[in-house]
């Protein structure tokens, strides 16, 4: 019999191509007047083109975004938002640069409008982190979640064909775990396998043609309810370990996301068969682990940790740190089955 809470997340979502255009009014909306545009220095110029465009609701372009949100980037973004006098923050960028935003909103009442380009999906949870002296704590606060979110798939024409198909599959393993999650409930459950199939489907015409508005759009679409799912449901296996290889072996986030889901899935089939049939279904595929690993295969994204720089010696210490701290997974978490795991995504093998 059904029985769930679910706890709805409040924000504002536009979505269209061309929608960047109404960023002045939702700056008004908001009861703002002066936004502190952010972005990574490889996306600056997207970053000071809007900042243009926003004429005097702008007061300034902070381009200093870094992955994982290093705290002294950080104080200098906050810093900056006083100098200037911002009341608002305009987060260009993927998941980087919307972590930034949230750093500042979490010790100021700046409210955050995220301009997603990727498809990472922090813009849609109250999930912040910060990283300092090489550990990165991360929490779940409403005053980081941003109040608008603008999806514009035109600005994700430019995201490279190879990182398109990484990042998509980073947005597929929050609605793989979110379908099995402790928490989870009916409705981001449909949203979940919603989002697998629209991502799934868009990404292998994304590979072969990267201008493809219509395939651009259905990604993004997939991608915001991969966000959805991610903020609305806790996560297990899959995400505890890309975060304890990306923390302590510094392999990159979306990349690792792509090698382990396969393995993740199939980890965790025997436990949660029908939500692992979900997922297959909305792959088109017999099996979840087995169809996430074509659809990376599918789109040359990398299949095995060694292609993404972790060395075999590194696995033992991985798997310990893994299982340091208990947590939920439909299926016990042991030492063993995680060592064996972590071998098979080492070496690359297909989930039977
Ligand atoms: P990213 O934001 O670091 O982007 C990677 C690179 O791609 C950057 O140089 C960026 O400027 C560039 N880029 C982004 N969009 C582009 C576009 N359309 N065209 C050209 N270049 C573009 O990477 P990401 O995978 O989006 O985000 C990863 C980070 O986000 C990690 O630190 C991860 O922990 C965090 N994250 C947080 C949450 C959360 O809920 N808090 C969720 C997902 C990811």
């Amino acid at each position: 019999m059904l029985s769930f809470v679910y706890d709805a997340l409040p924000s504002r979502v536009i979505f269209g191509a061309g929608c960047l255009d109404k960023l002045p009014e939702e700056i008004d909306r908001l009861g703002a007047s002066k936004a502190l545009v952010l972005s990574t220095p490889q996306q600056r110029e997207t970053a000071a083109g809007i900042a243009t465009r926003l004429g005097s609701r702008a007061a300034g372009l902070f381009d200093r975004a870094a992955m994982h949100v290093p705290i002294e980037i950080a104080h200098a973004a906050r810093e900056e938002a006083g100098r200037v006098g911002a009341d608002c923050c305009v987060a260009v960028g993927g998941g980087s640069t919307t972590g930034l935003a949230k750093a500042i909103a979490l010790t100021s009442p700046l409210p955050i409008l995220a301009i997603p380009t990727s498809y990472a999906g922090s813009e849609m949870t109250p999930i912040w982190g910060l990283t300092q002296e090489g550990r990165k704590t991360t929490g779940r606060d409403t005053r980081v979640l941003p109040k608008v979110v603008l999806y514009d798939p035109t600005l994700t024409l430019s995201l490279p064909p190879a990182f398109s198909a990484t990042s998509g599959i980073n947005a597929i393993a929050h609605c793989v775990e979110a379908l099995y999650a402790k928490d989870a409930n009916p409705v981001i459950s449909m949203l979940a396998e919603e989002g697998i199939r629209a991502l799934a489907a868009s990404l292998a015409v994304i590979v072969q043609d990267p201008g493809n508005l219509e395939a651009r759009s259905e990604a993004l679409y997939g991608s915001w309810l991969g966000g959805i799912a991610l903020g609305s449901v806790g996560m297990a296996l899959h995400h505890k370990l890309c975060h304890t290889l990306g923390g302590s072996f510094n392999l990159p986030h979306a990349e690792t996301h792509t090698v382990i889901l396969p393995h993740a899935a199939a980890y965790n089939a025997s436990a949660a068969p029908e939500t692992m049939l979900r997922a297959a279904r909305a792959l088109a595929a017999e099996s979840a682990g087995a169809g996430l690993y074509d659809l990376a295969a599918r789109l040359s994204a990398p299949l095995s940790l060694r292609a993404i720089g972790l060395h075999e010696t590194d696995l033992d210490r991985a798997a310990d740190l893994a299982v340091q701290n208990p947590y939920y997974n439909p299926r016990p978490v042991t030492r063993e089955g995680v060592r064996v795991l972590l071998q098979n995504a080492f070496d690359g093998r297909r989930p039977s």
